[in-house]
């Protein structure tokens, strides 16, 4: 098959989050597993190793014409191709501290163009990828792929056996705006209806009506999704529910203790003694006391109110009661980076809050802490649970979405589970969860290490996954 990833993110070029690393690291698996397969991105800055193609392209929105240029590398058997505009190259992704730029619609219409002349004038070994492909489009930003494909496209007899996933990270950006704004899109008015949602513009809705399956990135989020947590579209998934699918994502080698060029030793499930040597060095880094049998929390994330921070908010003054260290690292909401800053004021022996968005030390945090916090509202997938239990790592989480699908909450009576995963979401719950994970850890160190070694040893790789997706391509193409 011939596939071409649409996305806003594309590891390690260009990631806020997961939508970033799963538009990495599936590409690679689906070439490695025989595919041809294609990214296209914007182009955020220069990039060392990806160079410019004679090709370039001009579309008509928002009443004037744009040109576009395509740049081009080859990696792990992948062709990645970045779009040139200067209304990419900014600093931040989707906006900066004061908001989301104006013209992210203008944005990212401008990329699902050109995914298009992408498949049909790249070149690439053996050609072209042509007009046989299937798109797999990404998040609101990617999702006029399936309208235009069939509004511009296949109205004409172009791509005309192509059909078009629309992978969903995350229901809560539908990219809205004012019904005005779809005057810029270059689509004629008989589209309006496929983008309308009370009056206004929905570029998510528009994709989730006109692409040919639905990918949600978990099995319980595509069921959350039509009840309660589609932030409005719960009716319209449920009545596409027959070609919508739940796949998990999984992790690639660049999140793996036994190689990962980041931590300070390499370990095993078998031999745990470098994970040992990780928590030393993570605790000298941080500035905090060298103590190998304090239990060392890890918490990494996007700030946002998704994420439940507010929970961890109020369980700080308990933890710290705990004899407990804290290794916090995230950038976002002003109230959570400010709760970062306060609790590592009020205990400075104990709680680093890192303020930022750092690869390297997310790596170390995940190799050096012994617990794991993600006490999501929502979680569509989630990948830091799964980075902790590939770490050894153990992770305490609110039983949503995806954290529900991975995290077994640990049963001592059947030598079951990888972690703690609680279902009321409050903070007397979570502190609970993290109580039986404290006990464990102090009282049951065997207990503890059987659940370490359980976590690590699970298959989480993509290639499992990959062969889910194929399924859902080959019936997108047939729809
Ligand atoms: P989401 O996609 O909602 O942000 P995920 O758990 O699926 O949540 O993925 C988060 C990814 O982003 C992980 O790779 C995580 O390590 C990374 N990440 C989030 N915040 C930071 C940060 N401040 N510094 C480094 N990496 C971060």
């Amino acid at each position: 098959m011939r596939i071409v990833f649409v996305s806003a993110e594309i590891a390690p070029w260009s990631k806020t989050g997961g939508l970033g690393d799963v538009c990495g690291a599936l590409p690679r698996a689906l070439a490695r597993r025989g595919h041809r397969v294609m990214t296209v991105a914007p182009r955020y800055k220069a990039y060392a190793d990806a160079w410019e193609t004679p090709v370039r392209a001009r579309y008509h929105l928002f009443g004037q014409w744009h040109e576009v240029g395509f740049f081009h590398c080859l990696r792990d058997g992948v062709d990645h191709v970045f779009v040139e505009h200067m209304a990419f190259e900014r600093p931040g992704i989707y906006g900066n501290d004061r908001g989301a730029w104006s013209d992210n619609l203008f944005r990212f219409a401008l990329l699902s163009r050109a995914a298009f002349d992408a498949a049909l004038s790249v070149p690439v070994e053996g050609g072209t990828f042509g007009q046989d492909v299937v798109f797999h489009a990404n998040d609101w930003h990617a999702a006029l792929v399936p309208v235009y494909l069939k509004a511009l496209y296949q109205n004409v007899g172009l791509f005309p056996n192509a059909g078009c996933v629309l992978g969903l990270h995350n229901l809560g950006h539908h990219g809205t705006s004012a019904r005005s704004e779809f005057d810029g899109l270059d689509l004629a008015q008989r589209w309006w209806p496929t983008v309308d949602y009370d009056g206004n513009l929905n570029v998510l809705k528009g994709g989730i009506v006109a692409a040919d399956k639905l990918v949600a990135v978990s099995p319980t989020y595509a069921r959350e999704i039509q009840s309660g947590l589609g932030f409005g579209l719960d009716g319209l998934l449920h009545f596409r529910r027959a070609d919508l699918h739940g796949v998990l994502n999984g992790i690639d080698d660049t999140w793996d203790p036994t190689t990962d060029p980041h931590i300070a030793a390499h370990f095993t499930a078998d031999d745990l003694s470098g994970k040992a040597t990780c928590k030393k060095a993570l605790q000298a880094e941080l500035g905090l006391p060298q103590r190998p049998r304090t239990p060392l929390i890890g918490l990494i994330a996007r700030l946002d109110h998704q994420k439940g921070i507010d929970l961890v908010m109020e369980v700080m003054p308990w933890l710290m009661s705990q004899d407990v260290q804290v290794a916090m690292l995230g950038s976002g909401g002003a109230q959570y980076e400010q709760f970062f800053r306060d609790s590592q004021r009020l205990w400075p022996n104990r709680v680093r809050g890192v303020v930022g968005f750092n690869e390297k030390l997310a790596h170390r945090i995940e190799a050096g802490a012994d617990l794991f916090l993600m006490p999501s509202r929502f979680e569509p997938c989630g990948l830091n649970q799964l980075y902790s239990m590939r770490y050894g790592t153990i992770p305490v989480v609110h039983a949503t979405g995806g954290l529900a699908d991975t995290v077994e909450t640990v049963d001592p009576a059947a030598d079951r589970g990888t972690g703690w995963a609680f279902r009321r979401f409050d903070a007397e719950a979570f502190a609970e969860a993290i109580g039986w994970a404290l006990l464990t850890y102090r009282k049951y160190p065997e207990a503890w290490k059987a659940i370490q070694q359980r976590g690590m040893r699970r298959d989480l790789s993509w290639e499992r996954r990959a062969a889910e997706y194929e399924r859902i391509y080959a019936a997108a193409v047939t729809h």
